[in-house]
């Protein structure tokens, strides 16, 4: 079952001051998972978790996040400004298709870079010099595993570099001076099974020790990257961090500790797992309209979270205003001029009723941060859900003035 992370009371408390949609956060829930992430790869001295800035790009999630011990990883420059800005100490950029003057000013804040080619060494080194440290992405091509289970294709994804790529590209980096190495893959998404990192934890522990026979060189640190994921599903059947740490644990001592590689500081780029479930979009039903089937039309649409109509993704949806109505067969839908935007389709609910609230769930990741304009429809609000049980406004809402507001020829005001 899953259940809101507010009650009805507290949310008409918030609906009365701000109106929807807005996505709402809980930073009890946000600090809860920081610290359990933390505590469960204690055993690992040099751990860090970079949370991806694109899951959640608000400044104040990224500031509590922060004081949780975390860093940040970041993919363009825009979200580098956003990091140091912030003060993060830790700054990671695995970014892709680079521009050079991404890569200058990466350097110029000392974050760390995480290269996602091979090609990119040379390019690095010549628009911005190489650092001290430098981490390269593996793709090992095929398909990604677990017993029968096919998880993802590496084979198709444009991301990381051949096994042959990172060997040379270790020996190359050792000759032109770096000190410090690190590696990093990403192999599958939004996996819910205890397996996914102790597998991947497993193939990049003995890739490590093949790196050091080869190359010589000692890696420093490797990234485990995201892809632990969550379960959007009502089943609400979550991952277990802390047996998902001790498996990573287990294969650490296995296979880096005999071969001198017990150093190795593991690191972790979550986002969908630091952030999905504690995130709700808060919406209110705005018409109903019965045709070949019942629509409940909402004041959110897919520019406020995209997943649904992108990706057929479920997100669970519940009434907050009626939760015992009869049930019915409904698709909701928001307000864009495409037959996609729908964030529920033949779904089973409590009637709803023009004016109820309802609570889209797992909206804290890769939700507001998808948003776009279509339709001139404007993104939403952030609140955030104090631990204190207050609530403030972490983002406003666009107006028409921020639409308009990169246009020539066109003054809004006169
Ligand atoms: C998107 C991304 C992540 C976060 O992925 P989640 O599925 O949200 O955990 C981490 N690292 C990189 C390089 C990414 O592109």
């Amino acid at each position: 079952m899953k259940t809101p992370f507010i009650t009805k009371e507290a949310l008409a408390k918030i609906t009365a001051e701000f109106p929807t949609p807005f996505h709402l956060y809980d930073e009890k829930g946000i600090r809860e998972t920081a610290r359990a992430v933390n505590a469960a790869f204690a055993w690992n001295p040099g751990f860090k978790e970079y949370f991806a800035v694109k899951a959640t790009p608000n400044p104040t999630i990224l500031k509590i996040l922060q004081e949780e011990g975390c860093g940040v990883d970041c993919a363009t420059d825009v979200e580098l400004m956003m990091s140091h800005k912030l003060g993060f100490k830790d700054i990671s950029f695995t970014s892709n298709d680079t521009k050079a003057a991404e890569f200058v000013y990466a350097r110029e804040i000392d974050a760390m870079i995480n290269l996602d080619a091979y090609e990119h060494i040379a390019f690095l080194e010549e628009v911005a010099g190489l650092p001290q440290t430098v981490s390269l992405r593996y793709n090992p091509g095929g398909v990604f595993s677990l017993g029968t289970d096919i998880m993802d294709h590496p084979e198709e994804s444009k991301f990381g570099m051949t096994h042959d790529q990172l060997i040379q590209g270790y020996k190359d980096l050792k000759v032109k001076g770096v000190k410090s190495f690190g590696l990093h893959a990403f192999l599958a998404s939004n996996t819910v099974t205890n397996d996914y990192y102790p597998t991947l934890a497993a193939q990049l522990f003995n890739l490590a020790v093949e790196i050091k026979e080869k190359t010589g060189v000692s890696l420093d640190f490797i990234n485990l990257s995201g892809g632990v994921g969550i379960d959007y599903s009502p089943a609400n059947k979550q991952n277990d961090i802390a047996v998902i740490g001790e498996g990573v644990h287990q294969e650490f001592d296995k296979i880096l500790v005999p071969n001198g590689l017990g150093h190795i500081k593991i690191f972790t780029e979550l986002g969908r797992f630091m952030l999905a479930p504690h995130g709700h979009l808060v919406t209110k039903v705005l018409h109903l309209k019965d045709t070949y089937r019942h629509y409940v039309g909402v004041d959110a649409s897919a520019v406020n979270l995209l997943r649904p109509a992108m990706y057929d993704a479920y997100h669970h949806i519940t009434n907050i205003s009626n939760p015992d109505g009869n049930i019915e067969t409904v698709d909701v839908t928001g307000s864009l001029c495409e037959n996609n935007d729908k964030f529920a389709k033949n779904r089973e609910l409590p009637e709803a009723r023009v004016g109820d609230t309802l609570i889209i769930h797992d909206t804290g990741a890769h939700g507001f941060s998808m948003g776009y304009n279509y339709n001139g429809r404007l993104r939403s609000a952030e609140i955030l859900y104090q631990e204190d049980g207050g609530a403030r406004m972490i983002r406003r809402a666009e107006k028409p003035e921020d639409y308009f507001a990169t246009l020539y020829g066109f003054d809004f005001e006169k």
